[in-house]
């Protein structure tokens, strides 16, 4: 355009208008004609406005929401393609999404059609921006095309605007994006075979074979040992297959020195639009999966969202599900025994959630739980478990079971405040039950999301005389010596220390750990997870206190369990039909 100022101040702007409607040609220019006097050319499909764009000398384009052969968003992306630095107002009514989507595509103004009169003064900020945008522009494409000098590979920047252009597409092209974050395992030690440049070798090495394992990736380098890729996902698994093959680039030595130097690396992944919708919360959920990846031993992929967990068009589904599931008498609880190791007899049981959903069949919670609480309808669920836990205890009792213990798992959303223990009492005191038999199953992770509430709640559930367990010990970092503070009966040590407890010396020292410190402060310890024979023997040498576990007996449906009650059941007389239950009888 005419950038000194004097075409501004005649207002006499040349300019392309791509409307949906002839109409609008007109009455644009008659709305602008105060601020400014346009002339005009005029296309209605992408290919006739890139026509002009070639042919005519133009200051600015003016489009509107809907052209013959696309929508504004194509004719965004066709404009700054071939004339990046031409001004362009868009003329629509669009949403906050859209909006911001208008922006990253380019666009320098939206007005919508209702606001006629912001169209001239748009016109003439456009023209006065433009220049100054061009020249921005100019300076960040050049920051941008920087790269990285170690592997000349683009750098973060650089990444970040090729998936904001991508994100912005993937709907179109009927694709979803993975982002992998790859960070090499113990670079350091590269770094200590000699100088500097051993790991920039490494380093340019890692990102020749990324190119060469992974051709339709993008990829870049955002400093040190972390390379980040992104994949345009077309048909279902190929991110995964993606990751993988990023892994296995690291299965050859890298040569240093001459000499063979072996390396791992951790590989995090999020996907586009499941896991995040912005390409900020995209790599920092792709980062957070890679953290996990370390977490876990390294070497490995990791997903934000694991897979096989529900997508997120399955937990729309699953939400709309949820509504009204208690009413419709969906919910169900099951019970599995717990056995005390010394004596062998069922020392609770505890109270596990099905979901009888009228198309899947029989729901485990992993697969709705989750979305209860993402949508808030935990609560609610939640306190109906409770209701159905202690009132079962009260048909037990009034069939002449002696006192059972039940378990109930509570969701970290009903820790805040004091809903919980008025709630239990209030239960409690309706079935007049005993608060003895109720035991209240807290993971260990949800405990440590805020430790002073945590503790409040768990003496007030002391207080009312009911047991707190901690669940899934082992995985949430409590230390150690947090435990002495927390009012608790019971550790339920995680099923994966039980996993490995009969081959790997390092669980068994895991589980020995616990169960002295437990013993110490008078704390039970219930091992979770039992399948094998070998696992069993481990934890009683081990000092276990209570198993549970498929071995003995799997969670049962009210009918199946009560009969298992009858008596005090020492674990080998359980006897009977295996059944659907997978009823076991180990010895
Ligand atoms: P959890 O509290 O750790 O429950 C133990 C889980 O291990 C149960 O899974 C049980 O079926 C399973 N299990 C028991 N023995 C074995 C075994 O030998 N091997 C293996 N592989 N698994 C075994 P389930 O019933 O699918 O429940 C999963 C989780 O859902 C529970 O883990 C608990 O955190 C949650 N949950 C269950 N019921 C409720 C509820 O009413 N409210 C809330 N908030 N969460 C619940
Ligand atoms: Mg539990
Ligand atoms: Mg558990």
């Amino acid at each position: 355009m005419d950038a000194d100022g004097a075409g501004i101040a005649r207002k006499h702007v040349r300019s392309l208008v791509v409307a949906g409607e002839p109409d609008d040609v007109m009455r644009w220019a008659e709305a602008a004609r105060e601020d400014v006097s346009l002339e005009v050319r005029s296309a209605d499909t992408i290919a006739g406005a890139l026509r002009l764009v070639e042919t005519c000398e133009l200051d600015v384009a003016l489009i509107g929401g809907a052209v013959g052969d696309g929508s504004y968003r194509d004719l965004l992306r066709a404009l700054q393609l071939a004339r990046e630095e031409l001004p362009v107002v868009v003329v629509a009514s669009l949403d906050r999404h859209a909006l911001r989507e208008a922006f990253a595509l380019g666009a320098t103004d939206v007005v919508a059609p209702g606001d006629l009169g912001r169209l001239g003064p748009a016109i003439v900020r456009a023209l006065r921006d433009g220049v100054l945008a061009t020249m921005l522009r100019r300076k960040r494409d050049a920051a941008i095309d920087e790269r990285d000098p170690v592997t000349g590979l683009p750098q973060r920047t650089a990444f970040e605007r090729y998936a904001q252009t991508a994100l912005a597409a993937c709907e179109q092209d009927g694709c979803t994006l993975a982002v992998l974050f790859l960070d090499v395992d113990r670079f350091r030690v590269v770094n200590e075979l000699g100088d500097h440049s051993a790991g920039d070798t490494v380093l340019r090495e890692v990102a020749a074979r990324l190119h060469d394992a992974l051709p339709a990736a993008y990829v870049a380098r955002f400093g040190g040992d972390e390379f980040v890729l992104l994949q345009k996902e077309y048909e279902p698994g190929s991110a995964r297959a993606a990751a993988a093959a990023a892994v296995a680039v690291f299965a050859a030595p890298f040569w240093v020195s001459g000499k063979p130097v072996y390396l791992t690396a951790s590989v995090g992944v999020a996907s586009a639009p499941e896991d995040a919708s912005d390409v900020g919360a995209l790599i920092g959920t792709a980062e957070a999966a890679v953290f996990e990846a370390k977490r876990l031993g390294r070497n490995m992929v990791r997903w934000y969202r694991s897979p096989g967990s529900t997508s997120s068009l399955e937990r729309v589904l699953t939400r709309r599900d949820l509504h009204g599931a208690i009413d419709r008498r969906e919910f169900e609880l099951y019970y599995q025994p717990m056995y005390d190791v010394e004596t062998r007899a069922i020392a609770g049981v505890e109270a596990l959630l099905r979901w009888r959903h009228p198309v899947h069949g029989l729901m485990l919670p992993d697969r709705f739980i989750p979305v209860a609480e993402e949508f808030g309808l935990i609560e609610e669920i939640g306190a109906w478990a409770m209701d159905r836990a202690i009132a079962q205890v009260r048909e037990w009792s009034d069939i002449g079971i002696p006192a059972i213990r039940v378990s109930v798992n509570v969701s970290a959303r009903q820790l805040d405040g004091d809903a919980l223990p008025a709630l239990v009492g209030r239960l409690l005191a309706k079935y007049e039950v005993a608060a003895s038999c109720l035991e209240i199953e807290i993971t260990e992770s949800s405990i440590m999301r805020d430790v002073p509430a945590a503790l409040r709640l768990l003496h007030a559930l002391r207080a009312l005389g009911v047991r707190v367990s901690i669940d899934d010990f082992g995985t949430g970092y409590t230390s150690l010596a947090f435990l002495k503070r927390f009012p608790v009966d019971v550790l339920k040590i995680d099923r994966s220390f039980v996993a490995d407890v009969a081959n790997g010396a390092f669980d068994g020292a895991v589980v020995r750990a616990v169960t002295t410190l437990a013993r110490g402060l008078g704390v039970r310890t219930v091992a979770e997870g039992v399948e094998l024979e070998a696992q069993f023997d481990r934890l009683r040498a081990l000092d276990c206190d209570v198993v549970q576990g498929f071995l003995f007996c799997h969670p049962l449906p009210v009918a199946a369990c009560t009969p298992l009650l009858g008596a005090i059941n020492p674990i080998g007389r359980v006897g009977g039909q295996p059944a659907e239950s997978g009823l076991v009888a180990p010895r």
